[in-house]
């Protein structure tokens, strides 16, 4: 078994005004990264209406019809833009979430890693917003647990910004544990340590700015890694973002690549132990393309080499 890298050209075709951060240009960073790595590489495929509505009620996806342009580009607000491509690549981004699952729960592969834009763990029920449109990683869990009868899923979210979206579509669902570390303050300003979700199945891990990844090891290693083990997952699903490191544009913390892998070692650790190694890794932000490339790199490198094939 090798690790899947799910991807599409199609979210080539999202299309953010020029200056946006979350450009076309970081696919090709991510591309170039996982250049030669002996991955087993597949499309992704259009989400269903059925996986998606399984957190977004319908009228979230009737109105981000409505707003997509037939040209030009159209804003949601200051940060989150329609093109007419953008439609196309939000469902393969959650299409592609739902068929990593699909891979590891047949067999297929043991662990995927989702490499696809937009990211989604800012997309809320009803709201799109920091650049995401749907939440793929919680369309993947709730997939997981609804379609395969999985038990419980954790869901671990290390990019720098508090995974609201995320915590908005799942805290309400005890099958469900969601740990998030991120910068606080900083956008979108939610993620406090008393949010706790429903069942105490969300733990939230507010970092200071200028945290390393000594402090955020030890984080990591203090609050949720000990939570993760003890809500024995059937499987963890990781909301990738590299936009904790150092040269990152958006945010202030100071993690290197290695930190990244790091953390990939801990949670397939964790997944070894206690779920066969199923691991779903779905890319969120990452602004620095040369960082970007180097984080995506050691995070895959991991991937792989926990895989016998
Ligand atoms: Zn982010």
């Amino acid at each position: 078994m090798k690790t899947v890298l799910i991807t599409h050209p199609d979210c080539l075709e999202h299309v953010t005004p020029p200056g946006h951060p979350e450009q076309v240009a970081r696919m090709d960073a991510v591309a170039h990264a996982l250049d030669g790595m002996d991955l087993h590489r597949i499309l992704a495929p259009m989400a269903a209406e059925d996986d998606v509505l399984r957190v977004h009620p319908r009228s979230h996806l009737d109105a981000l019809r409505r707003a997509a342009p037939a040209t030009g580009v159209v804003s949601l607000d200051a940060d989150t833009h329609m093109s007419p491509g953008t439609l196309a690549a939000v469902c393969r981004g959650a299409g592609g979430a739902v068929r990593a699952v699909d891979l590891v729960m047949d067999g297929t592969a043991r662990n995927v890693f989702v490499a696809m834009r937009p990211p989604g763990h800012h997309a809320e029920k009803t709201t799109a917003m920091g650049f995401c449109f749907f939440g793929n990683v919680a369309i993947a869990a709730k997939h997981a647990l609804d379609h395969h009868g999985l038990s419980r899923v954790a869901i671990v979210d290390f990019d720098v910004h508090h995974g609201n979206g995320t915590q908005d579509l799942v805290e309400d669902d005890p099958r469900i544990l969601f740990c998030s570390t991120h910068q606080m303050p900083l956008y979108p300003g939610t993620g406090h340590a008393d949010e706790t979700g429903v069942a105490d199945n969300v733990v939230n891990v507010p970092l200071a700015e200028g945290t390393d990844g000594t402090g955020f090891r030890h984080a990591m290693n203090t609050h949720v890694l000990p939570r993760v083990r003890a809500f024995k997952p059937d499987m963890i699903v990781i909301s990738a973002g590299f936009d904790a490191h150092a040269h990152d544009p958006l945010a202030g913390l100071a993690l290197v690549a290695d930190d990244f892998g790091w953390i990939t070692g801990a949670l397939c650790d964790l997944a070894d132990d206690l779920c066969d190694g199923r691991v779903v890794s779905c890319l969120e932000g990452g602004y620095d393309l040369t960082a970007l490339g180097a984080c995506v790199a050691a995070h895959v490198k991991v991937l792989r080499e926990r895989c016998d094939g």
